[in-house]
This record gives C-alpha cells, structure tokens and sequence, in this order.
C-alpha cells in the first residue's frame, strides 16, 4: 500500500507500506476516495522535529500525514454497523469519550486526543483505519472530492456556533460579520454565517482572485487588509462588526480581528497560529469585547452539520477545489506548490486511488 509518510521536517516520502489487514473492533479499513490538505498540514511540514518522534509519530514510526480524508469501507470490525462499500467522511478525532471533556461533548479537548495525521496514521494513502463513529456515511448524491470538504467545513461550522450570531446584531437587525482571511476556512465560514443569518458579510483578503471569489460565493463586501479599518467602519456604521472571525492566522490579523469588533461584540479565533498577542487591557475591559477561541469540530454535530450543508448544496464546496492531485504527487504538486505559491491554490486534493466515480 502507498502511503505520505512525515519522516521530519519538511521530509513527506511517499512510500510502500504492509497492507493494513482487518481493522480492530469498532474500527474499519477505508479505500480513501479523497484527502485533503490544509493550513495546519503545513505547520507540521514546516515546524514538525527534524527527525519523525512523537507527536509526529505515529504508533509505528513515521506518521502517515492527512486529516480531510472521505473514502469507501473496504472491511469493518467486529461490531461495527458500516456496510462494506459505504462511502463515508472521516472526522478525525481518536478521542477517549470517558474524560471530563469528552463527557461534556468538547471532544476535541480531549486529554488524550490524537486525529488522523496528526499523532496517528492518516488519510494520505491508498488505505486507511479509523474508528467507525467518527466515519460519517453521506448520500450518493454528493462527489466525493466535495465531500472532503466536509472537514474544513464543519470547522467553519464550530466557529460560527462559537459566535453566537443569533441576537449578535441585536432584535431589529441581523448581525454584521467580518471574516479575516479569505482563504479555504474563511470562504467556508462567510457562507456558513450567511446560512446561520449574518445580515452582511466583509471579508478581508489581500489575495485579489479570492476577494472576488468571496463575492461570488455571497459575501457583501471584500476588500484588502491595507484598506480593511476604513472599509470595515463604513461597513458597519462606525461602529465595528458585531461578530469578527480571524480566519487567517496570521498574529498581526489577530490584533486586526479584535480592533474591528465593536464595542460588545465578539472576536472569533479559528486560524491556527503561534505568537503572541499584546492586548492594551484598559482599552479590552472599556470595549467589554469577548474573544473566543473555536477548535476543529465534534463528530456528533460539527461534521454531520457540515455534510448536511455540502449534500445540499447550500454551502458551495466545489468552488474551493483548485487543485486534484495524484498520492505521488503529493509533495511537489501538493505541499511544495501551497509553499512557493499559497496565492495560487485553495484546497488541494489528493485522490490515492485515482479519480473517484462520479456521484450518483
Ligand atoms: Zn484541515
Ligand atoms: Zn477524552
């Protein structure tokens, strides 16, 4: 079997690996239709050790990278309720569900959570293992490329229930939203909001093609960072957006993000990003902001949500594919291109079994 495996840093090999055999109990062997790459694939790239150890690891050595992956149920284990041949999308967690976290439902705050590429073996390979309540069946109706959007998508999700949109623009008026950061996670967020009732969306992006394609997907207003405080002022009145969402994750767009937010109102943070934020606190309390952090996604509502909103059509998936991209190609078409030109690309496909059938 061909599987990415992380080796250290900036080190991806494709390689030949032992088939997996018959997942444990509770677990199935996927054929992966689709998996994407994201933002958070190339910290590790860039940032993983030099050499593959823990948490890169996985429980046998080097990691198989990949976190957005859908594909078809090629063997289930004992006790599980997945026909062979379902397609399904994979969530990602390895949780425990017995700690304090897990038993509130905040999964991903788990005090022993791994993900799939991330401290265990992923999706970026011709076949993978994961546990069967976090692979999700979606209907026939719905290509898997699009499918593996459903990752991204309900991470978008998440944040826009972190926000707490409903009553954010206060009785009369539905909320005003900014977005920062216009690439895959902020276009998914701008719809998401449109569909939880945010009255007017701006988002912010200095990349012009994703400024126009923000616009097509339904965004009110899109403008570059550098002209983002007056546009932003204009856009809400003077006053600020209700709800601001830093989608960018760049430390400078942090501070951007919460100067924005009006008085009262709520700052969002979902773009992963290291760095520190220096935040004047007299002028924080006076504002009575809120600053809210929202991570990945929970299997039970998060990612059936999502699937929901890309089976429907009502959040546009599609539009976010630029790039469908073979397993062997995967360094050079995959994380390399992103790095020397992150302008060029949104989400990058990897299809390790070649191109799926076409939805039914
Ligand atoms: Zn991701
Ligand atoms: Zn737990």
């Amino acid at each position: 079997m061909r599987a990415a495996r992380m080796y250290g840093r900036r080190d991806l090999r494709v390689v030949d690996l032992p088939e997996l055999g018959t997942p444990p109990p509770g677990w199935v062997r996927l054929r992966v239709d689709a998996c994407g790459i994201c933002g958070t694939d190339l910290e590790v790239y860039l940032n993983a050790p030099e050499s593959a150890e823990p948490p890169l690891a996985g429980d046998r050595g080097p990691l198989t990278m990949g976190h957005e992956a859908v594909g078809v149920v090629v063997e289930a284990g004992d006790g599980v309720d997945l026909a062979v041949g379902q397609r399904v999308a994979v969530e990602g967690h390895l949780f425990c569900g017995e700690c304090f976290w897990c038993r509130r439902g905040d999964y991903a705050l788990c005090v022993s959570l791994r993900s799939t590429g991330q401290g265990a073996d992923g999706g970026l390979a011709e076949e993978m293992l994961a546990p069967a309540r976090i692979c999700l069946p979606y209907a026939d109706s719905l290509a898997a490329d699009v499918a593996a959007l459903a990752e991204p998508t309900s991470v978008a999700v998440r944040a826009v229930r972190r926000a707490r949109l409903d009553g954010a623009g206060g009785k009369e008026r539905g909320a005003t939203v900014a977005v920062v950061g216009g690439g895959t996670i902020g276009l998914l967020v701008a719809q998401v909001a449109r569909l939880a009732g945010a009255a007017r969306i701006a988002v912010v992006e200095p990349v012009p093609a994703r400024r126009a394609l923000a616009e097509r997907l339904g965004a009110d207003l899109a403008v570059a960072p550098d002209q983002a405080r007056e546009a932003l002022a204009d856009f809400s009145g003077g006053v600020g957006a209700d709800v601001v969402f830093e989608a960018g994750g760049k430390p400078a767009a942090v501070r951007g993000a919460v100067e924005w937010t009006r008085k009262g109102g709520r700052t969002v943070l979902l773009g992963v990003t290291g760095g520190v934020l220096e935040l004047e606190l007299l002028s924080f309390l006076l504002s009575e902001k809120e600053l809210v952090a929202s991570l990945s996604h929970t299997y039970d509502v998060d990612f059936p949500r999502a699937l929901r909103l890309l089976e429907t059509g009502q959040v546009d998936g599609r539009a976010l594919i630029t790039d469908r991209i073979e397993l062997d190609q995967v360094v050079t078409h995959g994380f390399d291109a992103l790095l020397a030109e992150p302008a060029a690309h949104l989400k990058v496909l990897v299809l390790p079994n070649g191109t799926p059938p076409a939805a039914g």
